[in-house]
């Protein structure tokens, strides 16, 4: 038991926010399949709160991945993270503040889930308001969230007492496409968390597949579930992703699907099926080129010129004989 209390459960969110996609949403002709970015935050935030009372042990951190930034919505930044406990004494003291006073808003909810739940609408609030739409890309920079998650988590586990043990986890929820420009960032954030036994588990809102994440969750051994009906999130998210990586093997969890292993030319970074790689580097191009653009190696170009001259003899011979 005691080593039980030592392990720490910690899950990083990393929520789509991109208005764009969400925005588009809104002129979906099909209403079954409508789901609002209110109505994703608050089951998404169930399913935080279901993950927050299954253990006192568990932690949480919620990222929103934003058209041009990455932001935490919980824990507040600047807030050490040692003081978890202090806060939630604060609380504590707010409440009996507040019964004196007779009117309680927060009256009967556990403190750590209403400091968390407060936290994320206040940040997400203030990140929409001062979102300037003029000046960003479409795309959602999900390969910068997911190295913050991994920053977020290697500061977390150099703050471990001895004797304790950190299991972390990530859950992409992503509704926006896949940006192919960020394949390299990405991929590089994906091997990182398979080296240090981190799940990326993906949470798929949209119609089309995501191959990034797919790529991401079958190299770190995680889930990758596209939800198929989209009012029924909730109930999807606690069923698949909420057993951590220990529990998992108890239940009847989503089949791995095959999974796309394109990868992007570093070229154009366009998704490719065949492409030519360098020997030293193994940088992937869509054409040829003489020289890699990554490295500078120069590749000797190996003609068919014996080839063509044999021909010529034979043709020769082939003549011969026919003179
Ligand atoms: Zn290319
Ligand atoms: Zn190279």
């Amino acid at each position: 038991m005691a080593d039980c209390a030592a392990v720490q459960n910690l899950l990083v969110v990393i929520m789509d926010t991109n208005p764009f996609w969400w925005g588009q949403r809104l002129y979906k002709s099909d209403e079954s399949s409508q789901l609002i970015l209110s109505t994703c935050i608050s089951n998404v935030m169930a399913f935080c709160n279901a993950h927050l009372i299954l253990n006192q042990n568990n932690k949480l951190a919620v990222i929103a991945a934003h058209l041009n930034e990455s932001r935490f919505l919980y824990p507040k930044p600047g807030v050490a993270l040692t003081r978890t406990a202090e806060l939630s004494a604060n609380d504590a003291n707010d409440l009996q503040h507040q019964s004196e006073n007779a009117i309680a808003p927060g009256d009967g909810k556990y403190e750590v889930l209403r400091n968390m739940n407060d936290t994320v609408a206040e940040k997400l609030k203030d990140m929409i308001l001062q979102t300037e739409l003029n000046e960003c890309f479409c795309d959602t920079v999900t390969a910068g969230s997911l190295t913050m998650a991994l920053c977020y988590i290697h500061r977390l586990e150099r703050q471990l007492a001895f004797g304790e043990k950190l299991n972390a986890r990530i859950l992409v929820v992503k509704g926006a496409d896949d940006n192919p420009s960020q394949y390299m960032n990405f991929m590089n954030a994906v091997f990182t968390a398979q080296k240090q036994n981190i799940l990326i588990d993906a949470c798929i809102l949209a119609d089309s597949a995501s191959g990034l994440l797919q790529q991401a969750a079958d190299i770190t051994g995680a889930i990758y579930l596209q939800i198929p009906q989209l009012s029924a999130l909730l109930q999807y998210m606690l069923w698949a992703f909420l057993p951590d990586a220990d529990a998992r093997a108890m239940f009847a969890l989503p089949p791995r699907k095959q999974v796309d292993y394109r990868a992007a030319c570093f070229c154009h970074r366009n998704l490719i099926d065949i492409g030519y790689v360098c020997s030293v580097c193994l940088s992937i191009f869509c054409a040829f080129s003489p020289i890699c653009s990554t490295c500078h190696t120069t590749f000797k170009i190996v003609g068919p010129k014996k080839f063509a001259k044999k021909k010529k003899r034979s043709s020769a011979a082939a003549s011969a004989i026919i003179s």
